[in-house]
């Protein structure tokens, strides 16, 4: 089996940038492994997962990976509709099958978890490149699962990317029609 290091993965926290080539993306102590990440680090631990195992046919066992709270970003913990704030955290194992608030104790089934997460991944879908249709999913996706997973920071990502697309656009525009004036004034 191959090693940790060899595989140069080190999932929320790589040291290396691999576009446009392997870049130093922070400082690298001496004598820490070179590492790298597969997948996008927006994925929340199980996609990530499921994504190695299938694809590149190994468990990472790093410190994100091992852990359910993803070093503190609750990348995959899904909002308690039993409290405020508090947050069901995924099982340690595989097998088990219960969701558990960490504030109030609520236990829910990984069938309802996951049955709430496939619905909010499906609220995007048709809402790509729209901005106030993203905003709209953002807000339905936080009630839903929580403004920390995610399927919404997934969202937010790409209403970011819309909103600087859709003002990049009126810019070009804005140059064009200065452009035409300038050619207007010396023909
Ligand atoms: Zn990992
Ligand atoms: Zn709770």
């Amino acid at each position: 089996m191959k090693s940790h290091a060899t595989f140069m993965i080190y999932c929320l926290i790589p040291d290396t940038n691999k576009d446009p080539g392997f870049l130093q993306a922070r400082n690298i102590p001496k004598g820490e492994a070179i590492t790298n990440t597969y997948t996008p680090v927006l994925w929340g631990n199980r996609a990530r997962a499921a994504y190695l195992a299938s694809s590149k046919l190994f468990t990472c066992r790093c410190e994100r990976c091992l852990d359910p709270r993803e070093l503190g970003s609750h990348l995959s913990s899904v909002r308690c509709r039993q409290c405020q704030g508090g947050v069901l955290l995924p099982p340690s194992s595989p097998a088990e099958t219960v969701w558990q608030c960490e504030s109030c104790g609520e236990n829910v089934a990984a069938a309802a978890v996951e049955a709430m997460v496939r619905a909010a991944a499906t609220m995007a879908k048709g809402a790509v490149g729209d901005a106030e249709e993203l905003q709209a999913v953002v807000c339905q996706m936080t009630r839903l699962v929580g403004e920390c997973h995610y399927v919404t920071v997934g969202a937010k990502h790409s209403l970011v990317e819309t909103i600087m697309a859709g003002r990049l656009h009126g810019e070009r525009e804005r140059e064009r029609e200065r452009e035409r004036e300038r050619e207007g004034l010396f023909t």
